[in-house]
């Protein structure tokens, strides 16, 4: 019998071995084995047995020579990935053009796998049932009474509550007075949160009701298009509590930066210990118990962000993507899969339940639901006490009255900001714009203080005074001339969340403030610090970039403010509009959340722009036509799919003439579209530059067929990398 392995190497290719007569019964697809691999053992997933002579056969790891090595060992009988799943990750390995080990290695974390992880044992006393009479000490019969009072705990936990020592409790088991024994500790992320009052389902209004039945009912993937506020949540709590009644099990995807205690907590308060999380911030020993809690069953409800869709959850019934429009969901590394999409996938091969919700679709999911691949449950008002608020455009282009931050805000905002700070309400502030704001320019000859390693002017921090390149990270001390020039007329240009906080605190001196952004929330858990202290009250006005943007639910806050609503849109994009469509309808979707009435104030210089009126009504359907028609003009996404052969190399001739040839190439081939080689709108990062060939296609397979082809022709050298994103996101 033989067994082709998939190893951690990404070299693209599988390696088969010999499977030793005493393991042939135990062996099974899906499983961990460990293998010899050159002159060391290595770890790789059991991917298909077969015989001799069958298709299994002839790739050994043994060189030259076609003798096989046998497997070593199977490190854990029950198998990793079911034979669906193993479906899953070959159809997204195909899809992505990415080595079937790397999209392995993204469905299992690598604490689960990693040589030494194991669960935790720790010695844990009971009182002995029946203890033979054994002569006591006044101490012993105290301590021997103790235990028995709290029926038994860990060595270490009764070490300190009972300020004794191991050695006494040791003695307690010679004497036979008690039973130690190693026992497996659970490490868990939720801890207390368990231990918090259960919810219990709220009656649900028409929208909702009609909702879930859409849900219960549907044979496709279903939309939930409901505004911010509509009560998505509730909806998917019940829907999961009727797979979870069936016994079938659920998955909830949520985008990373959203799965906040609060969300967590949303979940865990209906359903208890059945909730299993998985995010980056567990640590590997709660991750190892997480994972194992679901494989065996004992979760049923996993809550996670994109990798989530691989959790090896038995009778899987439902799975919840949440903010499905989010770029979160799209992996920017191999493999550069989209886990809404592999969500949607998995659900056709386990027959399972997929609802995909979002107050602001993405257009290629609305796209499916007017094509009829999707269904669509619609909910247009908020639930409970919310009403949507009311929103002004502010055009920024028109003279400000007064001081120097009329260029940041306006009056109409100050004036609603100080309403708010009187009523002690609370405001949110957004500016959407990272990166590249603040960059000190010459007054005199109009150079920009420019990174030197990539192409993109510095960020200037006031805090430490210094120049920062938020692509590489370096820095430098602020220049007093002009590197260009030497003049010393440096100025600062554009907005950041720094300045426009200075700015706030002269206009309010009284105002508390706290300021979310990249630089903010550096530090583990300062995210959540920040929000939670918002929710406390602690702060008059939260100011932030997209961290701010969504998911949350701020009882207390009645007006968001954005203060620069055409920065996104300027981007060298075709999902621009889009993009600033969804975040102004999510950033809008703060405000008012409860009892409060809510009012929005956008700040725009293109107050007219489709994507900003259409936002500023909430008018998503009207938005969506508009740029749906121009995306079918311009043959953009939902229209075909379009993928980035992206190309880079410290050596500029190199990756252009290289560029070049790829893209002359996939021209030639029949049913592409392929745009000529030009640089990265990041031309240069960390050093590298950076070059860019688009192809679209009505076909994916198409694309991914004429790369691999071409890349077998013509491999890069090891000077270049070369790289296609399917279905890419991000085109800068
Ligand atoms: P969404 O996820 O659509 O933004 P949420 O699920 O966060 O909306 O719900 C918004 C608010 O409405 C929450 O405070 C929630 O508790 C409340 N809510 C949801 N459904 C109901 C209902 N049927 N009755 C009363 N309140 C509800
Ligand atoms: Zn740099």
């Amino acid at each position: 019998m033989l067994v082709r392995v998939a190893i951690d190497l990404a070299l693209d290719r599988l390696f088969d071995y010999e499977v030793p007569k005493e393991l042939e019964k135990k062996l099974a697809v899906g499983q961990l084995l460990s293998v010899p691999f050159g002159h060391r053992t290595a770890r790789g997933f059991a991917m298909e047995i077969g015989d001799e002579g069958s298709g299994v056969r002839g790739q050994g790891s043994g060189g030259r020579s076609y003798a096989l090595k046998p497997i070593e060992a199977i490190v854990d009988e029950e198998p990793f990935f079911s034979t669906r799943l193993l479906e899953l990750v070959r159809a997204l390995a195909c899809y992505t053009a990415a080595p079937v080990e790397s999209v392995l290695k993204a469905a299992v974390p690598a604490a689960v796998v990693k040589p030494n992880a194991r669960a935790k044992e720790l010695y844990f006393i009971e009182p002995a049932l029946a203890p033979a009479p054994v002569p006591m000490t006044a101490r012993r019969q105290w301590l021997y009474d103790q235990i028995v009072r709290l029926g038994g705990g860990w060595m270490q936990q009764l070490c300190r509550e009972l300020k004794t020592t191991p050695a006494s409790l040791k003695e307690l088991g010679r004497l036979g007075l008690v039973t130690i024994a190693p026992r497996q500790k659970r490490r868990d992320p939720l801890g207390n949160m368990r231990r918090i009052l259960p919810t219990k389902p709220l009656p649900l209004n028409g929208e909702q009701t009609a909702a879930l039945g859409v849900i219960s009912a549907a044979t496709k993937p279903v939309l939930l298009f409901g505004v911010t506020g509509s009560g998505k949540t509730e909806v998917y709590l019940q829907a999961i509590a009727k797979e979870l009644e069936s016994d079938r099990g659920v998955i909830v995807m949520v985008p990373e930066i959203s799965l906040t205690p609060q969300t967590v907590r949303r979940f865990a308060s209906r359903f208890g210990d059945k909730v299993a999380v998985l995010h980056s911030a567990l640590s590997d020993g709660e991750r190892y118990d997480e994972w194992h809690r679901i494989r065996s069953g004992a979760a049923r409800v996993v809550v996670g962000p994109r990798s989530a869709v691989f959790a090896p959850v038995r009778g899987l019934g439902l799975i919840v993507v949440d903010e499905e429009h989010d770029s979160s969901y799209k992996q920017d590394d191999n493999p550069r899969y989209n886990a809404r999409d592999a969500a949607v996938l998995r659900g056709k091969i386990e027959g399972a339940r997929v609802v995909l919700g979002s107050a602001t679709p993405s257009l290629e999911t609305w796209h499916n639901v007017s094509l009829g691949k999707y269904e669509l449950a619609e909910m247009k008002c908020r639930a409970g006490a919310g009403t949507l608020p009311a929103v002004r455009l502010v055009d920024m282009s028109a003279p400000q009255r007064g001081d120097s931050s009329g260029a940041i805000f306006s009056h109409d905002l100050l004036d609603a900001v100080k309403l708010r700070l009187d009523r002690h309400e609370q405001t949110i502030l957004f500016l959407n714009r990272r990166g590249y704001s603040r960059s000190v320019t010459c007054a005199a000859c109009g150079a920009t203080v420019d990174c030197a390693e990539c192409s993109l002017p510095y960020t200037y921090h006031r805090a430490d005074d210094c120049c920062r390149c938020h692509i590489c990270g370096g820095w430098i001390p602020t220049p007093k001339v002009c590197p260009a020039c030497g003049a010393p007329s440096l100025q600062y240009k554009g907005i950041g969340t720094q300045r426009a906080e200075a700015a706030l605190a002269k206009c309010f001196p009284n105002a508390k403030i706290l300021r979310m952004d990249a630089d903010s929330t550096s530090r583990k858990n300062s995210h959540d610090d920040i929000l939670s202290a918002f929710r406390r009250g602690e702060a008059d006005v939260l100011l932030g970039t997209q961290m701010i943007a969504k998911g949350l639910d701020f009882p207390n806050v009645t007006l968001v403010g954005v203060l620069n609503a055409d920065s996104s849109l300027n981007m060298p994009d075709f999902r621009a509009a889009e993009r600033t469509f969804q975040l102004l309808a999510q950033v809008s979707g703060r405000a008012g959340r409860a009892e409060l009435p809510g009012e929005v104030v956008i700040q725009s210089y293109d107050p007219s722009a489709p994507a900003i009126v259409a936002a500023a009504r909430g008018d998503f359907a009207a938005f969506a036509k508009e740029e749906l028609s121009v995306r079918e003009e311009c043959f953009f996404p939902p229209f075909c799919h379009l993928a980035a052969v992206n190309l880079r190399s410290k050596d500029l001739k190199l990756v252009s003439s290289w560029a070049d040839m790829y893209a002359k190439s996939l021209m030639k081939v029949k049913g592409l579209t392929v745009s000529e080689a030009v640089p990265s709108a990041l031309e240069k990062a960390d050093g590298w530059y950076r070059w860019q060939v688009v192809v679209r296609s009505p076909s994916v397979s198409a694309i991914v067929k004429a790369w691999r082809w071409l890349l077998a022709q013509r491999p890069p050298p090891a000077a270049l990398r070369a790289a296609i994103d399917v279905d890419a996101f991000n085109l800068v």
